[in-house]
């Protein structure tokens, strides 16, 4: 068969995605650059590593990978359900919360269903949806980088079928407060399901201004899916696994019956317990990220460069020049982050806060290649 005609296997939905933008290996840089030191700053990674506890842990779990894992992640969900006070059979587990973005995208979603999303987005809040058959709508963010409330109410009709977004946003980092979130929840058509992608939850709850989501969501009534991973703030990302809180155990239910029974593997639930136990190790990643990311926006100021305020791991912002080229340049010089590629957007990149040492080299790369691009357009 030739290449059309193997595209034509697969469903029209699918002939039409564009592949997700997943960012470069350190290791793929180095090599094709000849480099020896790499800042990988493009995937919000955790720059202080995993808790000691969570070493211990996975090398005990790895003696018993002859054995399934629990398909119900017994472990876990009672250390969150304690940790959280939500009760046991609000959970639902996934191979990462991308795995449970897949997995609510094939359970609620129908042909010509509408999702209304936000841009720029996490690009899996499109390409799930529409995979599954689904209209996506994007709300474009105000100039700002905040949310924009009114235009997202605007955007709900009767015939919203899902609200899927992550707050603090990926890629911007803006937040909602206590009054846009209520304003949004009153808004929710009858027959609404809420997505709500908290993926940043630990970097933003640690700053005094950021509400209480789950409490107002929960207090809503509404029918929600709150997602949270174990990727971000707990440096898991290698092992893959998230969880979502769900408003009633039937939602779980629904879910579980499409994820693959042990989606979420024996390592990965035993790090986890670990890393959810070690409240010190989180909290100096935390302040780490809050510390760094404030030197980081003053300093990025200094080079005429503004950001969209922040509570996440990472900052959202733009060059006069096409963020590829940036992009390409900052790779030369060890340093990986990411450039968006949605329309309206192409000039910005995403910076994910690293050690002081990741970040002063992308600093000093960022001054380097932008003098130089200065000089080439002069
Ligand atoms: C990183 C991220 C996730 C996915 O994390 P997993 O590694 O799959 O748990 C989900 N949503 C957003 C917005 C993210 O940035």
């Amino acid at each position: 068969m030739n290449a059309n005609d193997l595209t034509l296997l697969a469903r029209a939905e699918v002939r039409e995605l564009a592949s997700y933008n997943a960012g470069l290996a350190a290791d793929a840089v180095r090599k094709r650059f000849g480099l020896t030191r790499v800042a990988k700053l493009g995937s919000n990674e955790n720059p202080m590593g995993t808790a000691p506890a969570v070493n211990a842990a996975t090398t005990q779990a790895c003696h018993e990978i002859a054995l399934y894992p629990d398909s119900g992640c017994q472990a876990l969900r009672s250390a969150l359900s304690e940790k959280l006070d939500v009760p046991e059979d609000r959970f639902v587990f996934g191979n990462g919360s991308e795995d449970l973005l897949s997995v609510i995208s094939r359970v609620f979603l129908d042909h010509d269903d509408e999702v209304v999303t936000v841009v720029p987005s996490f690009g899996l809040h499109f390409i799930f949806p529409v995979a599954a058959g689904a209209r996506v709508i994007g709300v474009p963010m105000t100039d700002q980088g905040t949310f924009d409330v009114a235009a997202m109410i605007s955007a709900l009709t009767p015939h919203t079928h899902v609200l899927m977004f992550s707050c603090p946003s990926n890629p911007v980092g803006c937040t909602l407060s206590a009054i846009e979130l209520k304003q949004l929840l009153d808004a929710l058509p009858p027959k609404c399901l809420l997505v709500f992608d908290e993926a940043y939850y630990e970097y933003a709850q640690w700053e005094p201004e950021y509400p209480d989501c789950l409490g107002l969501i929960q207090a809503s009534g509404k029918p929600f899916i709150l997602l949270r991973t174990f990727s971000k703030a707990y440096s898991l990302a290698g092992l893959r696994i998230g969880y979502g809180i769900v408003s009633d155990p039937l939602l779980a239910d629904l879910i579980n019956r499409l994820r693959t029974p042990f989606n979420v593997n024996r390592v990965a639930q035993a790090a986890a317990v670990a890393a959810l136990a070690d409240e010190n190790h989180l909290n100096a990643g935390l302040s780490h990220v809050a510390s760094e990311r404030r030197r980081l926006e003053i300093a990025l100021q200094e080079q005429g460069i503004t950001t969209a305020p922040s509570m996440a791991n990472f900052l959202f912002f733009s060059t006069p020049y096409p963020a590829e080229v940036i992009n390409q340049a900052l790779l030369r010089e060890g340093v990986i982050i990411k450039p968006w590629r949605e329309a309206g957007y192409t000039q910005y990149l995403r910076v994910s806060i690293g050690s002081c040492e990741d970040n002063d080299l992308f600093l000093h790369s960022l001054a380097r290649v932008l003098a130089a691009q200065e000089t080439r357009t002069d």
